[in-house]
C-alpha cells in the first residue's frame, strides 16, 4: 500500500466537501479578554473571540493567575508520577475535597481531561459490573461514546432528551439487569437542557445509575455554579456527576463525583486514572482557586446569563438565523459546509472576528452552523460589531435568513 497518497487522499476529500479543519494559532492576551493575537501568513493582527469555551473568562481571572504561579514557585513544574506513584500532591487532595464540596457528595476523582474522565470512568463501570447494559442519550459527546464502546458490553441508544424512548427502551431491560443511564446536562451545540429530574425519576422506576455530563453547566448554573442538577435541585439523585476543569473553570483537567464506595472503585480499576502522569499541581492549584471563586461569586454567571439573552436578541432583531437555545451558547444556523467556512473565513479576515465553522462530525450533515459564545466581558460594542458584520455577510453571500 502507499501509505502517503492514502492520507493525502483522505485529507483532500475532507477538503472537497468543505470539512478540513484549519487551526486559527492565536496568542490570548491576559487581562484583555475576548481579545487575542491571530498570527497568520500575512502578519499578527488582533481579533475579537467569538468561540471560545472559558465561558467566564476565569482562564485569565487574578485569582487562579496567582494561584497558580503560587504554586509553580512552591513546588515546580510537574507532579512526577501517576497518582499512585508519588504523583498524587497535596493541591489534588485540596482540589478533590473542593469538588466532592461543590457537588454534595462524598468523594471526587479528578483526571487529567474531561475527555479522559468520561473515557475512563463509563469504560471502567461498564466493563466492570457484570452484564452492564449502559443507556445512552443519541447527542451524547464523542467521549461518552468512546468510554461506552471501551467497555465492550451493551450498549442502548435513546432519542435525543426524550423521556418516551428512554422509558421505552428501559422498560425493554429486565429489571434486575444492572443498568446506567448516560446524558448530559446543557448539549453544547444546541444549547438545549436535559430534563434531569424527570430522568432520575425513570431511574429510579427501572432500577437504573445514572451518569450525568455537566461539562457544559459547572461554574455557570446553579447558586454554587455546580451545574444544571444543582440549579434543579436534584444533585443528590445522581449516581455520577461528571465536570471538566477546563471550560468555565478556565484551566484543563476533568472529573467525577459520587459515593465514596463508586469514586473509590474507578479510582482503583480505571486505566485511563491509573496509568498516566497526573496533572502538574499548578493546575490543580488554578482549578482550586477557580472552583472556589465561582461557588462563592454570582457575578460573573449573572451577567453571563445577560449577555447570553442580549446577543440572541440583537441576533433575531437582525434577521439572522439564532437556533433556540435556553443556555449560554448561541447557535447561529448556515446550513451548509462550505458556506459556513466562507462566513467564518470572512468574519476573520475583514472583521477581525474569531469563530470556528462547526461542521459534520461535530454536528450532522445539513446543520453547519456558527457556534457562538458570549461572556461577561463581551460588551455591547462587541456584540454590534458581530451582529452588523454578519448581516453584511449574510447580504453578500446570500445565505437564508431567520424563518
Ligand atoms: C468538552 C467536552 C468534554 C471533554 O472535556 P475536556 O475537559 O475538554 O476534555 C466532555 N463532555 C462534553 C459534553 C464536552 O463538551
Amino acid at each position: 500500500m502507499d501509505y502517503e497518497k492514502f492520507f493525502a487522499d483522505r485529507i483532500s476529500a475532507l477538503r472537497t466537501e468543505g470539512n478540513y479543519r484549519v487551526f486559527a494559532d492565536l496568542e490570548r492576551m491576559a487581562g484583555a479578554f475576548p481579545r487575542a493575537t491571530s498570527h497568520t501568513e500575512s502578519g499578527a493582527d488582533e481579533v475579537t473571540v467569538w468561540c471560545s469555551n472559558d465561558y467566564l473568562g476565569m482562564g485569565q481571572n487574578q485569582v487562579v493567575r496567582a494561584a497558580m504561579k503560587e504554586a509553580i514557585d512552591k513546588v515546580g513544574a510537574g507532579a512526577g508520577g501517576t497518582r499512585n506513584i508519588s504523583g498524587t500532591t497535596h493541591y489534588h487532595v485540596l482540589l478533590e475535597e473542593e469538588l466532592a464540596n461543590l457537588h454534595g457528595t462524598e468523594a471526587a476523582l479528578v483526571f487529567t481531561s474531561g475527555y479522559v474522565a468520561n473515557e475512563a470512568a463509563l469504560s471502567t463501570i461498564g466493563a466492570k459490573i457484570p452484564d452492564c447494559v449502559l443507556i445512552s442519550d443519541e447527542d451524547n459527546h464523542a467521549s461518552m461514546i468512546a468510554g461506552i464502546r471501551h467497555s465492550l458490553t451493551d450498549k442502548v441508544v435513546f432519542a435525543h432528551n426524550d423521556l418516551a424512548d428512554l422509558e421505552d427502551k428501559l422498560r425493554a431491560i429486565d429489571i434486575d439487569r444492572p443498568k446506567v443511564i448516560v446524558f448530559e446536562s446543557v448539549y453544547s451545540m444546541d444549547g438545549d437542557i436535559s430534563p434531569i429530574a424527570e430522568i432520575c425519576d425513570l431511574a429510579d422506576k427501572y432500577n437504573a445509575m445514572t451518569y450525568l455530563d455537566e461539562v457544559h453547566a459547572v461554574g455557570m448554573y446553579g447558586p454554587r455554579g455546580a451545574g444544571v442538577a444543582e440549579r434543579d435541585g436534584v444533585m443528590d439523585r445522581l449516581t455520577v456527576i461528571q465536570g471538566t476543569l477546563a471550560k468555565a473553570f478556565g484551566v484543563v483537567g476533568g472529573y467525577i463525583a459520587g459515593s465514596s464506595a463508586m469514586i473509590d472503585f474507578v479510582r482503583s480499576y480505571a486505566a485511563g486514572f491509573i496509568f498516566t502522569t497526573s496533572m502538574p499541581p499548578a493546575v490543580a492549584a488554578g482549578a482550586l482557586a477557580s472552583v472556589r471563586h465561582l461557588k462563592a461569586s454570582n457575578a460573573e454567571r449573572e451577567i453571563h446569563q445577560e449577555r447570553a439573552a442580549t446577543l440572541k436578541a440583537m441576533l433575531r432583531d437582525a434577521g439572522l438565523p439564532v437556533m433556540p437555545s435556553v443556555s449560554h451558547i448561541v447557535p447561529v444556523l448556515v446550513g451548509d459546509p462550505v458556506l459556513c467556512k466562507q462566513v467564518t473565513d470572512e468574519l476573520m479576515g475583514r472583521y477581525n472576528i474569531y469563530v470556528q465553522p462547526i461542521n459534520y462530525p461535530t454536528v450532522s450533515k445539513g446543520t453547519e452552523r456558527l457556534r457562538l459564545t458570549p461572556t461577561p466581558l463581551h460588551t455591547d460594542a462587541d456584540m454590534r460589531h458581530l451582529v452588523t458584520s454578519l448581516q453584511e455577510i449574510w447580504g453578500r453571500l446570500s445565505i437564508r435568513a431567520a424563518a
